[in-house]
C-alpha cells in the first residue's frame, strides 16, 4: 500500500486488520467513536463527499446477504472519496469454486487499500487477512464477530445516552449464533457498561460464563433496571435442530413488548442490529416506537463509524506485510 496524506486528526491504530474487537485498545475504540462524531453531521450536510480517501480502492467481498453493512460500508468508503468495488461473489469465480485463498491472491494482485469481507466461516476473515497486503475489516464472519457492528452500536448509545460506562445493557435472544452479541460483549465491557446476557439455555452459549457477563434466564427478571436493551434475531438459518419449542413461545418468554419493556428503567431504549423478525423477537409496537426505539439511528449513525474505521485503517499504515 503506498502511503496517504492522511489528515491529522485521524485515528492511528495499530494493527493493520479490524478482524475482531481484540484488535482495538480502549483509547483506539474511543478515538474511533470520537472521530465518527466528527463525521456524523457530514451526512445531513447537502454535499456529503471528503477527499481523504481519494485514489483509495476498498472492494467490498460479501460471501453472505447483507443490506444494511454492505451499503453502509459502499456509502462509507464513498463519502470518504474511495473507489468502491463492489464484488458479484454469486457471478464470480468464486460460484465456481475457486477458493478462499485463490480468491485472495486473485484481489491481493488488484492492489486494493482495503478489503471489507462477510463470509459464513468463523476466521474467514482472519485468514483472508494473512493472504492479502492490504487492510481487512471483518463485515461478520460467521458466528464469531462483527466489530463494526459493536463500534456503531457503541457510538448510538454514547449518542443517546451521554456515556457507556457505567450502564446496563441487555443482549436478548440468540447470544448463541450472533457475532453481533460477541463484538459488543467485548467492546461494551471494555467501554465500561455491566452487560447482561438474556436467553434461554439452548441459545446462551457455555463458553458465555468466561466472557465476564450477567445471565439471565428469565427476561422478565433480566429486565429490570437496564439503560439499553439490544434485541438479536433468531438465527434459523444457523441453527440445526429444535433449539426452541416453536417461534410463538420464543415470542412469549423471550420477545420484546410494551409490557416488558415496562419492566426495563423508565428511559430504556432498545436496538436491533437488523434485519428483524417483527413477532418473534421483537413486537412492531416497540420497534416502531421512535421515543424508545434506536433502530434508524443505528443505521444512519454506521454510515458515520465505518468513515471512521476507513480512515483509520487506510491512514494508519503504510506497508503491509504478506504470508509467502
Ligand atoms: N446483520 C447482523 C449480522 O450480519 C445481524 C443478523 O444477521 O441478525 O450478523
Amino acid at each position: 500500500m503506498t502511503s496517504a496524506a492522511a489528515p491529522d486528526s485521524a485515528v492511528r491504530l495499530s494493527r493493520r486488520d479490524l478482524l475482531a474487537i481484540d484488535d482495538l485498545t480502549r483509547a483506539e475504540a474511543i478515538a474511533l467513536l470520537d472521530r465518527a462524531e466528527r463525521f456524523a453531521p457530514l451526512l445531513s450536510a447537502s454535499v456529503k463527499k471528503l477527499d481523504t480517501l481519494r485514489g483509495r480502492t476498498l472492494i467490498n467481498l460479501f460471501f453472505e446477504t447483507s443490506t444494511r453493512t454492505q451499503s453502509s460500508f459502499e456509502l462509507a468508503g464513498k463519502r470518504m472519496g474511495a473507489d468502491v468495488v463492489n464484488m458479484a461473489v454469486r457471478t464470480s469465480a468464486m460460484a465456481k469454486g475457486e477458493t478462499l485463498i485463490d480468491t485472495a491472491a486473485t484481489l491481493n494482485a488488484m492492489s486494493p487499500d482495503l478489503l471489507v469481507v462477510r463470509h459464513a466461516s468463523s476466521g474467514a476473515a482472519a485468514l483472508l487477512a494473512r493472504k492479502v497486503s492490504c487492510s481487512v475489516i471483518n463485515a461478520g464472519d460467521g458466528q464469531h464477530e462483527h466489530p463494526t457492528q459493536a463500534l456503531l452500536d457503541a457510538f448510538t448509545i454514547r449518542r443517546e445516552k451521554g456515556r457507556i460506562e457505567g450502564l446496563t445493557i441487555a443482549i436478548c435472544g440468540d447470544i448463541a449464533h450472533s457475532r453481533v452479541a460477541r463484538s459488543n460483549v467485548r467492546l461494551l465491557t471494555l467501554l465500561g457498561a455491566r452487560v447482561r446476557l438474556i436467553g434461554p439455555p439452548t441459545l446462551v452459549p457455555a463458553s458465555a460464563a468466561r466472557w465476564g457477563v450477567e445471565i439471565s434466564h428469565d427476561m422478565r427478571r433480566g429486565l429490570e433496571a437496564c439503560d439499553v436493551i439490544m434485541m438479536l434475531r433468531l438465527q434459523l438459518e444457523r441453527m440445526q435442530g429444535g433449539l426452541i419449542p416453536s417461534q410463538r413461545e420464543f415470542f412469549w418468554f423471550y420477545g420484546l413488548d410494551e409490557d416488558k419493556l415496562r419492566l426495563a428503567k423508565p428511559d430504556a431504549l432498545v436496538m436491533h442490529p437488523g434485519p428483524m423478525n417483527r413477532g418473534v423477537e421483537i413486537d412492531s409496537r416497540v420497534a416502531d416506537d421512535p421515543r424508545v426505539s434506536l433502530i434508524e439511528k443505528q443505521v444512519r449513525n454506521g454510515v458515520a463509524m465505518r468513515m471512521a474505521v476507513l480512515e483509520a485503517l487506510a491512514c494508519s499504515r503504510t506497508t503491509g506485510e504478506t504470508e509467502p
